[in-house]
This record gives C-alpha cells, sequence and structure tokens, in this order.
C-alpha cells in the first residue's frame, strides 16, 4: 500500500492538440510547489490525472495545502493505491474508512463509487460498489448506506494500480502558471491590486511587480507592506520580480509644476510609463492594475482612456466591473487583506489633490504632462529602482 495524491484538473480539458503542453505544464507547477518539503517526489500523468508518488504520510496536509494554490487544480485527493485485487481493496478501504470515522465522529452513512477504467478487471463497478458497501456495513455496525446525501464517500479507481479516497480538497482551478506568458502588476499598497495580480496569474501568467514609494513622504513600512503583499501572490503566481521605483522627485515636479487638479491622472500617466519599462525588461507584454470603473476620480472611464494614452502595452484591468466589497472577500480568501489594510500611507494617498478632474481629456493631459520634460526623471527613476526577486513556494 502505498500513499499517494490524485489531483484532478478543469479547464485543461478543453485545449484539444495544446492540451500535452498545459499538462507538462502543469505538473512543473506541482513539482516547484512541493519541491521545498524536500521529498523525491514523482509526479506522473495518466487518462486526464495527476499522480504525486514519494510523499510520506505525514508530509500529505502540508502537500495538500501547496497544491491547493496551484492555478490548473481543479481538486486534490489523498488517496491509497494497492494493487488490482479485490481482497486488497477491501483491506484498504475498511482502514480508511476507519481513519476517516476516528477524525469525524459525526460520520453515520456512507456510498461507495468504485469505477474501473481498466476493463480487465474482473469485477464490474455496480458487483464491486455492491460488496464493498457490504464489507464496510459489517466491519462498522455504526454506519448505515444513504446513496442520496451520504456524509462519507468511499471512493475506488481501478486503474493501473487501485486507487482509494474518501476526500476531495478544492483547488484555485484557473490555469498552469507559465502557459499564458507574463504580465507586469502595478501593485500598491492597498486591498486592489493584489487581487488583480492573482485573478491574472489564474489565468496561466507569470508576474513580474513594480511598486512607486516616496520616500519620506512614505514610509519604510510601506515598502515592506508591498514586499509582504507580493510573497503573499508568489505562494500561487510563483517567484515574481518586484522592481522597487524612487518616485519622489517625479512626484514633486508633478505637484509643483502641473495643474492640482490634474496631479492623480499625471501620476498615473508617469507611473505607467516605467511600469512599461520595466515590463519590457522582463519580458512582459502587458500591464495590470487594480483599477475598478468609477472607483475614485482616477477610475472614470475618461480618466482610463487617459492613462493607457500614456503606454502602447495592452493595460488588463480584472478588477473593472467588480464591487469593492467582491475584491475584499477574494482579498481575505487569498489571504491578502490583513496586510492590506496596514495602516501605511501609498504614495497615491499622500498626494492625493482636494478636486481631482474626473472627466480629463487626453489632448488636455498631453498638454499638462508637455509642461515638463521627463526623459532624465524618469531615467533616474529607472537607474535607482531596486529589483528583488520574491519567492514564498
Ligand atoms: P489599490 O487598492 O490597488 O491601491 P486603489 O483603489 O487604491 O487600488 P489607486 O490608488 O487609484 O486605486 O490605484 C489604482 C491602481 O494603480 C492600483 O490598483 C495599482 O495597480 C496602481 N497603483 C497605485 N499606487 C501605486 C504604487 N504606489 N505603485 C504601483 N502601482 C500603484
Ligand atoms: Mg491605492
Amino acid at each position: 500500500m502505498e500513499q499517494v495524491l490524485l489531483v484532478r484538473y478543469g479547464e485543461i480539458h478543453l485545449k484539444g492538440l495544446n492540451r500535452p503542453f498545459f499538462e507538462q505544464k502543469l505538473m512543473q507547477g506541482i513539482r516547484h510547489s512541493l519541491d521545498p518539503l524536500g521529498f523525491p517526489v514523482k509526479v506522473k500523468q495518466d487518462q486526464g490525472r495527476i499522480f504525486v508518488f514519494g510523499l510520506p504520510g505525514q508530509a500529505m496536509e502540508e502537500a495538500v495545502d501547496r497544491l491547493s494554490r496551484v492555478f490548473g487544480i481543479h481538486s486534490i485527493s489523498p488517496a491509497v493505491a494497492v494493487e488490482k485485487d479485490y481482497a486488497a481493496i477491501r483491506d484498504a478501504a475498511l482502514a480508511m474508512v476507519g481513519r476517516r470515522l476516528e477524525r469525524d465522529p459525526a460520520i453515520h452513512t456512507f456510498k461507495c463509487f468504485c469505477r474501473r477504467s481498466d476493463k480487465r478487471f474482473p469485477m464490474r463497478s455496480e458487483d464491486m460498489n455492491r460488496e464493498l458497501g457490504h464489507d464496510i456495513l459489517e466491519a462498522y455496525a455504526m454506519l448505515s448506506v444513504d446513496v442520496h446525501h451520504p456524509d462519507m464517500q468511499v471512493w475506488v479507481e481501478v486503474r493501473e494500480q487501485a486507487f482509494l479516497y474518501s476526500q476531495e480538497v478544492p483547488g484555485p482551478n484557473g490555469m498552469p502558471t507559465g502557459t499564458a506568458g507574463r504580465a507586469a502588476l502595478l501593485i500598491s499598497g492597498g486591498i486592489d491590486s493584489p487581487v488583480a495580480g492573482y485573478l491574472m496569474a489564474k489565468r496561466g501568467l507569470e508576474l513580474s511587480a513594480v511598486h512607486f514609494y516616496s520616500y519620506p513622504y512614505t514610509s519604510e513600512r510601506a515598502r515592506d507592506k508591498v514586499v509582504d503583499l507580493t510573497r503573499l501572490i508568489s505562494r500561487y503566481a510563483g517567484p515574481i520580480r518586484l522592481h522597487l521605483v524612487p518616485f519622489t522627485e517625479i512626484q514633486l515636479t508633478i505637484y509643483e509644476k502641473c495643474p492640482p487638479k490634474e496631479t492623480t491622472v499625471l501620476m498615473r500617466r508617469l507611473m505607467m510609463r516605467i511600469a512599461e519599462a520595466w515590463a519590457r525588461q522582463d519580458g512582459a507584454l502587458a500591464l495590470i492594475t487594480g483599477e475598478a470603473l468609477g472607483q475614485v476620480a482616477s477610475q472614470t472611464i475618461e480618466s482610463l482612456c487617459v492613462t493607457d494614452d500614456a503606454v502602447s502595452m495592452p493595460v488588463f484591468r480584472p478588477l473593472i466591473g467588480f464591487d469593492k466589497e467582491e475584491i475584499i472577500s477574494i482579498a481575505k480568501k487569498i489571504d491578502t487583506f490583513e496586510t492590506s489594510i496596514l495602516p501605511y500611507e501609498d504614495c497615491c494617498t499622500v498626494f492625493v489633490p482636494q478636486h481631482p478632474v474626473t472627466k480629463p481629456s487626453v489632448e488636455k493631459l498631453r498638454a499638462s504632462e508637455a509642461l515638463v520634460d521627463w526623459t532624465e526623471m524618469i531615467e533616474k527613476a529607472i537607474k535607482d529602482t531596486e529589483t528583488i526577486l520574491v519567492n514564498s513556494r
């Protein structure tokens, strides 16, 4: 008898001829996620499932927790593998049921789900369901069968070996990391941008991240908070190159030289430009922001047009149609919320004008931006950027 993890995947099934590529990337994601546990795991793919061998019993819980953050995974079941022989299957099933009952005394009913993809196995699925159900009832007098709403499902899949399991832990779904190229996330210390990064990484993108700070107007701790948030996203998205860009000089210049109503949108344009330069450097093909339509003055449709006008890369805004509450519920689910609400100032909040324009025009903003030659300041900000590799897998 051997312990094994059985991994189901979702949308990859739709991928037709590209499917092997997606499966390879998913297996790579699984290996990377389990690497830090330090066991020589074997990851094998068989008929629409992935099996992970080589983990000892005591590592299973952490392994399942790790896999629950690997994009592309629909669900995970800790299973045991035994030889394809009814007596071995029965013994393993009885032991598995016993362990479940010990952990969860509230279980009173069960149902067997036997499946045979190896048709050479002599017992038909229905016969095995009946026989195994009977043997479980005999061994555990407190249990009864409920075919509609069982407290516990006892699964047996007969393939190369027989696999038994009784639990299914949900994965994050999405597409395997690295199947969709790379994009650069503009990350602030707020609630929205980490969620935006997570949602785009979920579609298979690898991430770079760019953060603008305005020391001494923003504190060292605000910067640390962004590193922490990036680390939390990298639990899902894998390694992230984080560029920390000093933005004080540009921000003070905007403040000093440009119309006060337009400072926020101008600042957003300059951020986008520098982010685009880092994106190019990292081989990213798009930018990601946490903007939601109408959330604040700089997120009206006019403002977004003005922001987009500053760059030539596409800008992904996965939260564009989300309410704040919806965003917060994802932030809580992925564990970034508590860090995001720590009270350290972001450079956007420090320099916020009292009456920002809500309907800026592209022509006007281009003109205001042209009041200053930004070339050298942008070059300097890029030169003084500190880049760190964040990886919390
Ligand atoms: P968030 O919660 O992500 O901070 P927000 O609702 O506070 O978003 P803004 O402050 O207007 O909105 O920022 C809009 C977007 O601009 C952010 O989601 C983020 O992508 C980007 N952004 C804002 N401030 C910074 C910063 N200091 N560094 C990098 N990107 C930033
Ligand atoms: Mg913000």
